[in-house]
C-alpha cells in the first residue's frame, strides 16, 4: 500500500501506539490500514464415488488440477461462498454435508476452509476460470498434476475416507501437506 484509501495521503509503515505489529498508517487522518489473511473456501465432493476436480485456466498454476474453491466475498456466509465457488467453477449442484478441513498457507497468508458434500446430479459445466472439469475415479486422480501439497494431502485422505465411508476432520499449518486428523493430533 502506498496511499491512504480514506484521504489519499502517503502512508508510512510503523507500529501504532498500543500495537505490536508494523502497519500501514496514515499520519494525515490517523487511519491504520490493517491487513489480514484472506479466506478461501470450497468443497470436496463426489458423484457416485467419482471425485469432482477442476483444472485451472488462470494463474497461478495454470493447468494444474485442484478442488473448486475461491475467495469468500463480503456479505456472504462461508457455506454460501463454498456453494457459489463450486457452482461457478464446475456447474455442479451439491449439498454440503460437513466441514472437512481447515488449513493455512502461511507464506501467502491464505486460510482454507473446505467442506465436503455430495453432488445432487452428474451435470457439470466448465467454469470461466477452468479449462476442464472432471469426475475422477479415485484411482485415476492425476496426482502428479495437483500442485498444492495441502490439497493433494487432503485428496489422499478423502479418497480413503470415501472408500470407508468414515470421514474425519483435518487441520494443517503449512502448504507442505501437513494435514492432521484433529481427533488424533498426529500427521
Ligand atoms: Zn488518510
Amino acid at each position: 500500500m502506498n496511499f491512504c484509501t480514506d484521504c489519499g495521503h502517503t502512508l508510512v509503515v510503523r507500529i501504532p501506539a498500543g500495537d505490536t505489529v508494523s502497519r500501514f498508517v496514515c499520519d494525515e487522518c490517523q487511519t491504520v490500514h490493517y491487513q489480514n489473511p484472506k479466506l478461501i473456501t470450497g468443497c470436496i465432493t463426489h458423484w457416485k464415488g467419482k471425485i469432482l476436480l477442476c483444472r485451472r485456466a488462470i494463474e497461478p498454476r495454470v493447468g494444474s488440477w485442484t478442488l473448486p474453491a475461491g475467495y469468500m466475498e463480503l456479505g456472504e456466509s462461508l457455506e454460501q461462498a463454498a456453494l457459489r465457488e463450486v457452482r461457478e467453477e464446475t456447474g455442479a449442484k451439491i449439498r454440503l454435508d460437513s466441514l472437512y478441513s481447515v488449513f493455512d498457507i502461511e507464506h501467502i497468508d491464505h486460510v482454507y476452509i473446505i467442506y465436503r458434500g455430495v453432488m445432487l446430479g452428474p451435470e457439470i459445466v466448465v467454469g470461466s476460470e477452468c479449462s476442464e472439469v472432471h469426475l475422477f475415479e479415485p484411482a485415476e486422480i492425476p496426482w502428479d498434476n495437483i500442485y498444492y501439497p495441502a490439497i493433494k494431502e487432503l485428496l489422499l485422505r478423502y479418497k480413503d475416507d470415501l472408500a470407508s465411508n468414515s470421514f474425519s476432520l483435518y487441520a494443517g499449518t503449512s502448504e507442505k501437506g501437513k494435514i492432521f486428523r484433529l481427533e488424533q493430533g498426529e500427521p
